[in-house]
């Protein structure tokens, strides 16, 4: 709530001020929750740069200063982007140990678009690539499957693991939005080849098709990767009444997700499940997709309805994303 980027900025407290509030409202006692810590100076420094970490370190007691042109920080941003990381890798502590089997860091900044070296994005240190790494140095996770279904694609994020197929990335994303990136064609190189799926978006795609797109992407990548640990890049940004994203989402397609990647799971083992927030950025849409992904969380139900027909768009995206995957064999 520190981390101050000024009155007209999207990425505001009161994108947490919501949640949190909704959490009172809607969960009382129901959640167990965890109170973050600084991460330790050498997790941050698995993913970022010594100069990276200096920069950010150095914006600390700053009225306002910029990481990049659109990533304003204030006095307690770089404490708030410490802290952001530690929860994560307290979370990766929880689930690895068994104290729950789904972990959900509600924090700011966000991380996806963070690159080894650089802010942006409203994004400082990258929160998930910090805590993939902690799972495979730490607790020895070999396979890690993220799914990223912020309507922003995840460049940073791919970036830190584009060579790596310890880590398998899924992003759904609009094209036309920053940061430009993260076409059909980009599918990892060397060992992570394969490892990179992205499937472009566009903005009419309504629930059904964005659930149907997910369930064909979803159900054959599980299988085939049988994960250890999945971990969703969780921004909210695709809903319709977002003011930054253009796309018509409600809620309902963040619970059918969740849902999916549920009944996926429970098929390979039932390995635990970590969400973190990205974007998201009108805060009573926000709260409410909060909402409904813990309540399918807590239901932990391995039903889902029949898959709903595609539309010829959707369609075809499935079918070019199949043909493109098809030499590395994860998506069939
Ligand atoms: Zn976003």
């Amino acid at each position: 709530m520190a981390h101050k980027t000024g009155h007209f900025h999207p990425e505001h407290p009161k994108r947490l001020d919501a949640i949190y509030r909704m959490l009172d409202r809607d969960f009382g006692e129901g959640l167990l929750c965890l109170q973050a810590n600084p991460a330790p100076m050498d997790r941050l420094e698995d993913i970022h740069s010594p100069e990276h970490i200096q920069r950010v370190l150095q914006t600390a007691e700053q009225h306002v200063t910029n990481l990049a042109p659109d990533t304003p920080v204030s006095e307690q941003s770089y404490m708030a982007a410490w802290l952001a990381v530690g929860a994560c890798l307290q979370g990766i502590d929880a689930l690895i140990n068994g104290e729950c089997s789904g972990f959900f860091g509600l924090v700011r900044p966000p991380g996806h678009h963070a690159f080894a070296n650089r802010a942006g994005g409203f994004c400082i240190f990258n929160n998930i690539a910090i805590a993939a790494k902690y799972a495979i140095k730490k607790h020895y996770l070999e396979r890690i499957l993220v799914v990223d279904w912020d309507v922003h694609h995840g460049n940073g994020l791919q970036s830190l693991f584009y060579h790596d197929p310890r880590l398998l990335y899924i992003s759904t994303h609009d094209l036309m939005l920053y940061p430009y990136s993260g076409g059909l064609e980009q599918t990892g190189s060397d060992w992570g080849a394969g490892y990179t799926i992205n499937a472009p978006i566009s903005r009419s795609m309504t629930d059904n098709d964005i659930i149907r797109l997910y369930q064909s992407i979803l159900m054959p990548v599980v299988r085939n990767f049988k994960p250890e640990l999945i971990m969703v890049a969780a921004g909210f940004d695709a809903h319709r009444d977002d003011p930054l994203g253009r796309s018509v989402w409600t809620e309902a397609a963040y619970a059918a997700i969740t849902r999916l990647i549920i009944h996926a799971k429970k098929t390979v083992g039932d390995p635990p499940i970590f969400l973190s927030l990205e974007g998201g950025y009108n805060p009573r849409a926000l709260a409410n997709c909060v909402r409904s992904v813990l309540l399918e969380l807590i239901k932990n139900s391995v039903e889902i309805p029949k898959p709903p027909p595609a539309n010829e768009e959707t369609a075809c995206l499935i079918e070019q994303l199949g043909k493109i995957h098809s030499q590395y064999g994860l998506i069939k």
